[in-house]
């Protein structure tokens, strides 16, 4: 016990300066706009034109250089950042919105990923209300993705939060359906708009028992009145199974890698 105590002393140690390091490094990420939105386009199924934006957060952490968004998503939300950032983010986003539609007449709409911590605060709602408003941008610009666990874990929170947001006329959209909980009755639930499928069950297209899957779940889509993205199309072949399955857009490298 007593060579194991002291190692693991060390051990814990070093996890923390770097966990301490990294919060700081966030937090004046945060204050000195080092973090930057992409925004990555969805097309349409049939035609291939574009038809709305994801916006996919960034970090170039000085002396270290690009930091994955699931890393400092992830960190963000450990250290309890997430809502400054979440909210950084979110006025980026309604800031560039607002922007293109002073100087483009054909606009698309964005969508911006929202973390379930954000999700559960019962102000959310209000934040992005008072958000579009003081950037002056219409709620049918904004779609906020949420992710499947969030929704299954706080059903009856989430359930309220999306109605409200509905009822201000922002859409809402379920990330990266299909690998994880995939809970038929949070999609019967929740009042959302959008369904997107996650990559993990575009990737094995145009496989006869992936296109099984990705079609029954753009049947019950179409049953509960919901659009459907397929994300992660990277080949053609991907694309045309995932279209005749039924997604009626697609988002992925062979259209466009996120775009500064
Ligand atoms: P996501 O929301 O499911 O975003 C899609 C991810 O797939 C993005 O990775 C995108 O760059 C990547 N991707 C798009 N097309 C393809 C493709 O054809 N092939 C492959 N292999 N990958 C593709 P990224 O930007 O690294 O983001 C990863 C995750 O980080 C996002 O997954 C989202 O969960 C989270 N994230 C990113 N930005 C934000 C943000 O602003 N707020 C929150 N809360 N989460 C964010
Ligand atoms: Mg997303
Ligand atoms: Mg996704």
């Amino acid at each position: 016990p007593g060579t194991s105590h002291v190692l693991a002393e060390k051990e814990f140690e070093r996890g923390s300066s770097n966990a301490l390091e990294q919060e700081q490094a966030m937090r004046a990420g945060i204050e000195g706009s080092e973090f930057q939105l992409m925004y990555q386009p969805k097309v349409d199924a049939r035609t291939g034109r574009l038809t709305s934006l994801e916006a996919l957060a960034r970090w170039s952490r000085p002396g270290v250089g690009q930091v994955s968004p699931i890393e400092f998503i992830a960190a963000a939300e450990r250290t309890g950042l997430i809502g400054a950032l979440g909210t950084a983010l979110l006025k980026q986003a309604c800031e560039q919105i607002a922007q293109w539609r002073t100087h483009y007449t054909h606009c698309v709409p964005v969508a911006v990923n929202v973390s379930p911590l954000q999700l559960l605060d019962p102000r959310f709602p209000q934040l992005v209300a008072h958000m579009l408003q003081s950037c002056g941008v219409a709620p049918q610009w904004l779609t906020l993705e949420i992710t499947e666990s969030s929704a299954v874990q706080n059903l009856e929170q989430t359930t309220v939060q999306v109605e409200q947001l509905r009822g201000m006329g922002v859409h809402v959209a379920m990330d990266d359906f299909g690998t994880g909980f995939s809970s038929l009755n949070m999609l019967r639930s929740l009042r959302l708009h959008t369904v997107k499928i996650d990559r993990g069950l575009i990737d094995p297209l145009p496989s006869p028992d992936a296109v099984a899957v990705v079609r029954a779940i753009c049947q019950l889509a179409e049953a509960l009145h919901l659009h459907v993205v397929a994300e992660g199309v990277e080949t053609q072949a991907q694309a045309v199974a995932a279209r005749d399955a039924g997604c009626g857009e697609l988002q992925g490298y062979l259209y466009s890698k996120p775009l500064l």
